[in-house]
């Protein structure tokens, strides 16, 4: 039998090259593809002239904004536990707070916190819109199979996404070894859902011996690298030191960066740095709320080319995809760029997620016919007709700053008006038995 759901009402924002076409319509959706858009008037709408329509058997959207989903670029479900820690030692700058927490916890967790965090994950992902993770995983004293555990808890929910393992040198060889196997085996074993990337933790950490290993190995991949690069000053600094090269001169030495590589934060780069990944195709992450949280500095949007492929990352802080675009928009109007180009921007941004996504899910929806039933319906019905021109300011200053309503991921009901339609309350239970595990683990 076909699975089929009708939708009533709804502002669809689609998708045509880097446009948004808001179609005011109805939907079906069947077998998880949009098999059917019946565009209507927004005006007789909002004059009543469709309400003796409604029936049980449609799903009403009220007028709300529908827009497809929202995707975070740097993720690290690991840390979703991470919270009211007490932290011995000093977090006064960046490489310490990596020593006495994040290098400190990373060791310390085993399959069932990696699956509470998964959990944790899935719940604030789906509330918030955000249905698509680029996931940087670090467990060196459980690596092997943490990245299936990872991807399959969130296949379950819906999601979709890429996942790799951090490869680091800092906790000795057999563990560096370890980690690059992990990654080479998810990437073989990529499902319809979960791509492997190959995973970094941030070039300071890695010899020269490990890189050109991760080099040989990933060049008959179809796949990228999922790296920090220049996130703190300190990443350059030991870098020339240690190495005396940059943190880019060694990716690129190594032959390490492409098309499909995803370089997190990109603050402390020079602009022919920025330039010669824009001219590879590569993307950088920004995550303003994490810099911010780690006094790190925020990139220079100014020294940005054109060219350059720019996305939103949240770094393990939240799920909220809607709040990073938002940051972003306001730190570019902060640090004097006009409405026009803000707006310019955020538009860039918003379509080179999708040019960027598609290199890893080529059936990633526009919302146009025939295509993948992912969308999100925000609690946003527009104050007045949307337009391909008007769209952003709604986006900027309402959808953006509401609650997803309803989430539909491959035809299916995830979030249903505000509701996860599953039942959270034996997860819940698991995360928190989990989160009190890792802290007395953490803490003695
Ligand atoms: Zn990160």
């Amino acid at each position: 039998m076909k699975n089929i759901i009708y939708i009533k009402n709804i502002f669809l924002v689609q998708i045509a090259g880097n446009q948004v076409n808001p179609v005011f319509c109805d939907l079906k959706i069947e077998d998880g593809k949009i098999a059917e858009i019946i565009p209507k008037e927004f005006n007789a709408f909002v004059n009543g002239e469709y309400d003796s329509e409604i029936s049980k058997d449609y799903y009403d959207a009220k007028g709300s904004v529908a827009t497809i989903p929202m995707i975070n670029f740097h993720e690290h479900i690991y840390s979703r536990l991470a919270k009211g820690l007490n932290i011995k030692g000093s977090t006064e700058n960046f490489h310490k707070i990596l020593k006495n927490l994040w290098w400190k916890l990373d060791l310390m967790l085993d399959e069932d916190m990696i699956r509470a965090s998964a959990l944790m994950t899935v719940f604030e992902s789906i509330r918030n819109g955000t249905t698509y993770i680029f996931d940087h995983h670090s467990s060196p004293n459980s690596t092997k199979g943490s990245l299936k555990v990872i991807a399959d808890t969130l296949s379950e929910f819906g999601l979709r996404g890429t996942i790799c393992f951090e490869v680091t040198d800092r906790n000795g060889l057999e563990l560096t070894k370890q980690a690059v196997q992990e990654n080479y085996d998810f990437i073989e074993s990529n499902g319809e859902n979960f791509k492997g990337m190959f995973g970094l933790h941030a070039s300071f950490t890695l010899k020269d011996q490990t890189l050109r290993f991760v080099s040989n190995l990933i060049k008959d991949f179809e796949t990228g690298i999922h790296i920090h690069l220049c996130e703190d000053k300190i990443d350059r600094e030991i870098s020339e030191k240690k190495f005396d090269a940059s943190p880019l001169e060694r990716l690129f030495k190594f032959n390490l960066v492409n098309s499909k590589s995803l370089l997190a934060h990109g603050i402390h780069l020079k602009k022919k740095e920025y330039r010669k990944i824009a001219e590879i195709g590569a993307a950088i992450a920004l995550n303003p709320d994490s810099n911010m949280n780690n006094s790190v500095g925020l990139p220079e949007f100014k020294k940005f080319p054109a060219k350059l492929k720019l996305l939103p990352g949240t770094d393990g802080m939240h799920s909220n995809i809607s709040k990073t675009i938002k940051q972003l928009f306001l730190l570019y109007r902060h640090y004097g760029g006009s409405f026009a180009d803000t707006f310019s921007f955020l538009q860039r941004i918003y379509f080179n997620q999708i040019d960027f996504v598609k290199k890893y899910f080529d059936d990633f929806t526009t919302l146009n016919l025939n295509e993948r039933a992912d969308l999100i319906i925000w609690d946003y019905v527009p104050v007045n007709q949307l337009t391909a021109e008007n769209f952003w300011g709604h986006f900027v200053y309402a959808v953006l700053e509401r609650q997803p309503k309803t989430v539909i991921q491959n035809g299916k009901f995830y979030l249903k008006d505000f509701q996860l339609q599953f039942n959270v309350d034996s997860f819940e239970k698991e995360i928190i038995k989990q989160g009190m595990r890792l802290k007395e683990k953490f803490e003695s």
